[in-house]
């Protein structure tokens, strides 16, 4: 964005490049299941359920999530009265599953402390379980009409390039909000945290950016200065390790597999899987992966590997089955191929399983 000479003229710039961004928005907004229509309000509970779906993940992903969630639970104090295995079983399939259990946390604490009303400024809807500095600035935009800057991804990248700012997130951070936060106009703060997040997702695009049919081009430094794809520049990623292990998929005479509960807490915390060995560098041999079984039995390895990518690691699992004519005892529980379908497994889980039944 260019610099002027003066504060007046740095003011008329930001002010002139909000305008053209709304009215852009108002001819170009995305249909969105969770947006309201122009000049209707939000719905706070719809906003947030969309926006702590959409934490890492695509609009496409999460629309019928979306859909089937409030269809199910309608309203906040509806999901708040559903069971935590309601909950991550309808989450399924979404991943990051802590946020699936924080949604559910955060729906009972806004039905029995709130009356089941959100809190309505960004400061106080970040005390909420799994709502965050852009999640809570969002919903009190969009929902609650509160002048703060929303800064998700798409927002920061827009910034980065309207100001040429060089330097790597996630350092560069506090600087594209603080950068971002005149542009926030008194009026229509939520259309325009909007606007910024379809500007990112449509044209503003990361690899090539569509700056010829951009509405604040005129006013993009990063374009003026030919640097506009290269930003934001980002600080080196760590490379993932890789963790190796052995999955146990124990089969009853009907079909039902076992499957035990995560701890509460942690990784994929509170969600089902069949029995895990430990992960290591390498992957165990017969006799170690046998001693890990969770019962004895004809367990036999199948063929292939089990890969999954988790933020901080990578998973390769070789899957040993085992068909029982009687149920052993175990602390877990059976569930039938019927019953899989709406349990609370993560992905990864579910494609232990099926690699079982292979
Ligand atoms: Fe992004 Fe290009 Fe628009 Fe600048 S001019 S905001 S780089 S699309």
């Amino acid at each position: 964005m260019a610099t002027g000479n003066g504060k007046d003229h740095r003011r008329r710039g930001r002010s002139a490049a909000t305008l053209l961004l709304l009215a852009w928005y108002d001819s170009n907004r995305r249909e969105l299941p969770w947006r309201a229509r122009a000049g209707e309000a939000s719905d706070p509970y719809r906003v947030w359920l969309s926006e702590i779906m959409l934490q890492q993940t695509t609009v496409a992903a999460v629309a019928p999530y979306y859909l089937r969630f409030l269809d199910r639970w309608p309203d906040v104090k509806q999901l708040a009265a559903a069971s935590q295995d309601e909950v991550l079983g309808a989450w399924a399939g979404l991943g990051y599953y802590a946020r699936g259990r924080n949604l559910h946390r955060a729906a009972k604490l806004v039905a029995e402390e709130f009356g089941g009303l959100f809190p309505g400024s960004a400061e106080a809807l970040r005390k909420l379980p799994g709502v965050g500095a852009y999640t809570a600035a969002a919903i009190a935009a969009i929902a609650f009409g509160e002048r703060v800057a929303a800064m998700d991804a798409n927002a920061e990248r827009v910034i980065a390039r309207l100001f040429a700012v060089e330097e790597r997130l996630p350092k560069a951070k506090t600087k594209l909000a603080v950068l971002a936060e005149p542009l926030v106009p008194q009026a229509r703060p939520g259309d325009f945290a909007q606007a910024l997040m379809d500007l990112g997702s449509g044209i503003c695009l990361p690899k090539k950016p569509l700056c010829g049919v951009c509405p604040v081009a005129a006013h993009c430094e990063g374009r003026r200065l030919g640097i506009a794809e290269g930003l934001p520049r980002k600080a080196a990623k760590a490379a993932r390790p890789l963790r190796r292990g052995a999955a146990f998929v124990a089969i009853d005479a009907a079909g039902a597999v076992y499957l035990v509960r995560r701890p509460e807490k942690g990784l994929l915390g509170g969600m089902l899987q069949p029995p895990l060995g430990e992960w290591r560098e390498r992957f165990p041999d017969l006799e170690t992966a046998l001693g890990e079984a969770p019962f004895r039995g004809r367990w036999r390895k199948q063929p292939g590997i089990v890969r999954h990518g988790f933020t901080h690691f990578e998973l390769e699992t070789e899957v040993y089955v085992a068909r029982f004519r009687a149920r052993p005892n175990g602390e877990g529980m059976w569930l039938s191929r019927g019953e899989l379908g709406t349990a609370a497994l993560p992905t990864v889980m579910r494609k232990m399983i099926e690699a079982g039944f292979a």
